[in-house]
């Protein structure tokens, strides 16, 4: 077996996709993985990492491309975390995307996976993002920036116009930008959009509140649609990015977006997915798998603000949502008294703990569909226990990880679920993550 060395250049063939749509490739066994290669492709490269029996290298040139390769639109779309995909057309996005589902749930998860279904992005798939947090700080040369973290690193990376952010996100960005010289006491900008209602709201992550913070806030205030302006307070140096506090500077602490016929209000923590443009597709697929009749429990677990609560709860009997953020089952009560909507109950807690203790307490009403849409870690073993003794008849999963998707499946296989139809709902254009719903059933 040749030795791979560090700083070697070779020329290889690209194989196969990695997890996160990098090219792999085999020397004499040995596995290398280039970000930025396309299966099949001939490329040359410079290996900048090895491990026993893997590395990394650079991409420096592509002999032969392949027909799937793209010229990124955005300028800084290598050194930029965000949009990893960028070099690839989006029928190949969608495709490397439906694979990786495929491959986990096979390999995983241990399924025969059934006709996989897909809906990705039927117009340009740019400028959806609703949602945008912005470090600021200094670069290697001392000067004040804002931009996004660069890959696996807290360097900051200015990027004049986010390709995949709705505009008035660029253009608040750019206010700030103008004037960040004025002070070293904002360390975020935090900005989020409602694609329907045009409603946005900016908050400035700071340290202090000083004049010159208020004067930047005065210049926000000027922009068309800005329809909140709050400021958080944030003095830890950890990776969080929101303080505890919050104060009111114009303004609804919340903003309100519609899916379907359904009105959200969405406060600052709480969660809401990214893309507007698609959520309505993915609930109606929650929805279409859920087959409710009208005469169901319904148990909405990591319920968020009770946006598919909401959704489901007028084809069904009752509603339960969970949620862990306190102030998003807030919203998810007012979601529900806004909308009119008396069938759903939300409870705030961890899920596998209120599950857990719902199951010894005879008020509560067993579920016959059970929906799961937890974070990337996947639903807690102590959940998926009680989910087997609840015995719903059908289980729709959310997921925004299919490993851990594929790994919950082959747990709730022991109590007698199996995979029935997924679909792999691309939320996430230009990017790596993957977004699936699954229907199990026993
Ligand atoms: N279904 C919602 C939210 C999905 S995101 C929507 O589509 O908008 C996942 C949610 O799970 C987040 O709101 C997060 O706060 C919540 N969460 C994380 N861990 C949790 C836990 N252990 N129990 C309950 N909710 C949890």
């Amino acid at each position: 077996m040749v030795e791979v060395k560090k700083n070697q250049e070779y020329e290889i063939k690209i194989e196969s996709f990695g997890n996160s749509g990098e090219g792999i490739s085999h020397i004499d066994g040995y596995t290398l993985f280039v970000s930025g290669a396309l299966p099949g492709e001939k490329v040359r490269v410079v290996v900048t990492k090895t491990k026993k029996n893997y590395g990394y290298a650079r991409l420096l040139s592509v002999i032969t491309p392949s027909p799937d390769r793209v010229e990124p639109v955005c300028p800084v779309a290598k050194r930029c975390g965000g949009c990893e995909l960028q070099h690839m057309s989006y029928e190949a996005q969608l495709g490397f995307k439906i694979g990786r589902v495929k491959e986990c749930l096979e390999r995983i998860g241990g399924v025969v996976v059934p006709l996989l279904e897909s809906i990705g992005c039927e117009d340009e798939p740019w400028h959806y993002r609703n949602k945008a947090q912005f470090p600021i700080g200094k670069n290697k040369e001392g000067k004040r920036v804002i931009g996004f973290y660069a890959a696996r690193s807290h360097d900051i990376i200015p990027c004049d116009e986010c390709v995949i952010q709705q505009p008035i996100i660029n253009e608040i960005k750019k206010v700030v930008e103008d004037n960040i010289d004025l002070t070293e006491d904002i360390r975020h900008l935090y900005i989020r959009t409602a694609a329907a209602t045009g409603q946005t709201m900016v908050c400035l992550v700071v340290f202090k509140k000083t004049a010159d913070v208020e004067d930047i806030i005065s210049k926000i205030k000027e922009i068309k649609n800005v329809t909140s302006i709050c400021i958080n307070y944030n003095k830890k140096e950890t990776n969080v990015i929101l303080g505890e506090s919050f104060e009111m500077v114009e303004g609804p602490l919340y903003i309100e977006d519609k899916i379907g016929d359904v009105l959200f209000r969405i406060a600052p923590e709480s969660f809401y997915q990214v893309n507007s443009y698609i959520t309505g597709k993915l609930y109606d697929k929650a929805l279409e798998y859920a087959s409710l009749g009208g005469d169901e429990v319904v148990w909405d677990l990591y319920c968020g603000i009770g946006t598919i609560s909401l959704f489901l709860s007028k084809k069904a009997k009752e509603v339960i949502g969970v949620e862990i953020v306190e102030q998003a089952i807030k919203n998810a009560k007012e979601n529900a008294k806004i909308n009119g909507i008396d069938n759903a109950e939300f409870i705030c807690g961890a899920a596998e703990d209120v599950i857990d203790a719902a199951m010894e307490n005879t008020n509560i009403d067993l579920p016959d569909v059970v929906v799961v849409d937890p974070p990337r870690k996947g639903c807690d073993e102590k959940l998926i226990t009680a989910i087997g003794k609840a015995s719903p008849s059908r289980i729709v999963y959310v997921s925004c990880d299919p490993a851990t998707l594929a790994r919950d499946i082959d747990r709730l296989s022991e109590y007698g679920y199996s995979l029935k139809r997924g679909c792999v709902v691309d939320q996430f254009w230009q990017t790596r993550h993957v977004e699936t719903v699954a229907l199990l059933e026993k």
